[in-house]
């Protein structure tokens, strides 16, 4: 059976470039980057190579760069190595559409006794800029908005928020977990303290993520131990993954144009042909200012949930919100903060694509897909009209 995968803001695909990069690492090149003899000299050379590849690729310096082992390791380390830092200020602003490894995290610390505001989006998933500067207050220790959300694509203007945030002498993370291989970072020009990626959203594999740290921010570390990643990551280098993540983020600035110029417009092929052949379905945030992988659609008196299930026995993955909400029958708070009626949260489907995808994965699913959002609306008591 044909298979066709649009589900990579949940993960991609390994690049191949990226398996050959990593083989020698669990071979030949087996040393750990701490010890003084020739098998340990060869991981620092390594490791270091792709320490200066990933910080080429952010416009940042390699001493400002800190592997993790994932997207959420990096946003705990990011928010709880701020507030460590500033104990007297215990005051987090954030948004209500940020993944759960920012949302949950400023959950938690609130039951600990900080106080947190969540910044809220109108009905596009934009941020309302004069929201944010009346939030920030004297005790504001960290700001953390994410570059682009996971769910809708939606671009958040970082490059606007940094200097209001900054003027005021507060730290800036930013969760750039889906934009990192969509959209340029260049960090030599975008006054963020501290910035989030993960591997396995940009086609190399999962338990790898890099914390960017620029130079002087206060930054107490998350896990104390050795002196790897000068003190502020204890725990052995996983080298063959680092390897991977420069691979990954060597391919990813090469393909950037390829987002645009390709990506997009399959994204958009696949939006027309949906609304062309599917009523009463509604495209869910700004569509010009997003992620150009990125469809979030609600089609109307149907059950996100089993349209995914319907659309994966036609060899098609995709998804409904985000991908560690699947299986959890709790509305997606992004669409909810953006004002999507209820049942147009649970109509929706989130389609997202990668430079991997084709021209004919689109035919498929628009072949695919008109039949099933109609079966499905037959047995909807409140559905809306056939489609001619
Ligand atoms: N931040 C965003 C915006 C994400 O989309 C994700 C994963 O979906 C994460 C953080 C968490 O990354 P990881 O899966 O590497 O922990």
């Amino acid at each position: 059976m044909r298979e066709v995968y649009v589900d990579n803001n949940a993960t991609t695909p390994v690049a191949p470039e990226v398996v050959e990069a990593m083989l020698p690492f669990f071979g030949e090149f087996f040393g750990n980057p701490a010890s003084i003899h020739r098998f340990g000299a060869r991981a620092v050379i390594h490791c270091r190579a792709a320490r200066e590849q990933v910080s080429a690729f952010l416009g940042a310096n390699p001493e400002e760069i800190v592997f993790t082992s994932c997207g959420t390791e990096s946003n705990n380390a990011a928010i709880r190595g701020t507030l460590d830092c500033f104990p007297d200020k215990r005051h987090i602003v954030t948004t209500a559409v940020e993944h759960p490894a920012v949302r949950n995290l400023c959950a938690h610390l609130s039951d600990r006794g900080y106080a947190v505001t969540e910044l809220s989006v109108d009905e596009q998933g934009h941020l309302n800029i004069a929201e944010l500067e009346d939030s920030l207050r004297d005790d504001t220790a960290l700001v953390s908005i994410m570059y682009a959300n996971n769910e809708t694509g939606v671009l958040f203007p970082i490059e606007k928020i940094a200097p209001i945030v900054k003027t005021r002498g507060i730290i800036l993370h930013c969760d750039a977990v889906q934009a990192a291989g969509k959209v340029a970072l260049d960090l030599s020009a975008l006054p963020v303290d501290l910035l989030s990626l993960s591997g396995h959203k940009l086609h190399a594999p999962k338990g790898i993520g890099v914390l960017y740290a620029r130079k002087g921010t206060p930054l107490s570390p998350l896990l104390v131990g050795g002196h790897q990643e000068r003190g502020l990551r204890a725990g052995t280098e996983n080298v063959p993954y680092i390897v991977g993540l420069a691979k990954a983020c060597e391919l990813a600035g090469k393909s950037l144009d390829t987002e645009r110029t390709t990506v997009g417009p399959l994204r958009d092929r696949l939006e027309e042909g949906i609304l062309s052949a599917i009523s009463h379905c509604l495209i869910n945030g700004d569509r010009e200012n997003r992620l150009s992988n990125t469809s979030n659609i609600s089609f109307e008196g149907i059950d996100g949930e089993s349209a995914i299930l319907f659309l994966n026995e036609f060899g098609i993955a995709s998804s409904s919100g985000a991908a560690c909400m699947s299986g959890v029958d709790t509305p997606s708070p992004v669409l909810r903060a953006m004002g999507v009626p209820a049942s147009a949260i649970y109509g929706s489907i989130r389609f997202s694509l990668s430079r991997y995808n084709t021209g004919e994965d689109i035919d498929y699913i628009l072949e695919c897909l008109p039949p099933i959002i109609a079966k499905l609306r037959e047995f909807s008591p409140g559905r809306p009209p056939r489609d001619p």
